[in-house]
């Protein structure tokens, strides 16, 4: 049995709700905390939110969703969440730091200390597994290993392909959404491109993007969500963090040559799905520059 404690915050007012909001948001961003009525849940697990201007509606809805989420404590553990082996850990908190979320904890005494995930409050953007310096952490949807070799898979020889290949690593919300839209639009871009998805784009680390070179892509293009739009309110900074290091590291391995760009989509949007693959492989051809 495992346990949890939801939050149900009820402003009596505006005034009440900013100051709610700044307390809790990390994003600074009031929606994030507050989404529009009818909707009481809050991008932080176990968070809910009662609109001041209608409390017996949301107060309501907010005690169903309550109930539905601490019905989940009596069923397996989310299998997104990412999961600590405590052999490996070094309890050295760098899962603590990045998570905002606050699901990894230290847990046990010296020497056996190590970090623990919560599984009810972890949201599986495996952040943290990208940056754990043990390797402690494994990724709920797939591990560096299983992601090496989805990018073997796509990028072994194809002798039909003259021109040059691209990896585009998509998160698994606004950007996974944009090609899907353009799939449903039979919208038509090059197919000399290699889609593979992850939850977030801050489970990269400069691993896995070197990988996709060294196993053959000439051009790697990150695609995530818009700006302030990020699933896990955190994962945009993370992946801008791993970017930055990763052509950092590029310049220093000679692969200056190698095209890495990161950039972001709004949901569903098909057209500038189509538009950001065709300017990429259009820098790619036109001599593979890095650019952000
Ligand atoms: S980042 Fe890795 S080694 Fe450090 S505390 Fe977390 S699980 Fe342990
Ligand atoms: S996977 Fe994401 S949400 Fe879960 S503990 Fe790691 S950083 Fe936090």
């Amino acid at each position: 049995m495992q346990q949890a404690t939801a939050v149900v915050l009820a402003p009596q007012d505006a005034v009440e709700a900013d100051l709610l909001c700044h307390a809790f948001v990390t994003s600074g961003k009031r929606d994030r905390l507050m989404p529009m009525p009818p909707e009481v849940e809050t991008l932080l697990p176990g968070v809910f939110f009662c609109d001041p201007l209608d409390g017996l509606s949301s107060g309501a809805a907010a005690a169903v969703k309550v109930a539905g989420w601490l019905h989940q404590l009596a069923e397996q553990p989310k299998p997104i969440a990412a999961s600590v082996d405590p052999h490996r850990c070094r309890a050295c908190k760098t899962c603590i730091d990045i998570c905002e979320l606050g699901a990894p904890q230290l847990v046990g005494e010296e020497p056996q200390r190590h970090s623990w995930i919560d599984p009810m409050i972890c949201s599986g953007c495996a952040s943290c597994a990208a940056r754990c310096p043990s390797g402690a952490i494994t990724a709920g949807d797939a591990t560096d290993e299983q992601l090496d070799a989805m990018l073997a898979a796509v990028l072994k020889a194809d002798d039909r392909n003259a021109g040059q290949k691209a990896v585009v690593f998509t998160c698994n919300w606004d950007a996974y959404r944009g090609l899907e839209a353009a799939g449903r639009q039979h919208a038509s871009y090059t197919p000399w491109i290699y889609p593979l998805k992850v939850m977030c784009l801050g489970r990269l680390n400069p691993g896995i993007l070197l990988s996709a070179f060294y196993l053959g892509a000439d051009g790697v293009l990150l695609l995530g969500c818009a700006p302030e739009e990020c699933h896990y309110t955190f994962g945009n900074q993370r992946a801008q963090e791993t970017f930055d290091l990763t052509r950092r590291l590029m310049q220093l391995l000679g692969h200056a040559n190698k095209c890495l760009v990161l950039d972001r989509i709004a949901a569903d949007d098909a057209e500038s799905w189509v538009s950001k693959i065709q300017t990429f492989m259009d820098g790619l051809n036109g001599g593979g520059q890095q650019h952000g």
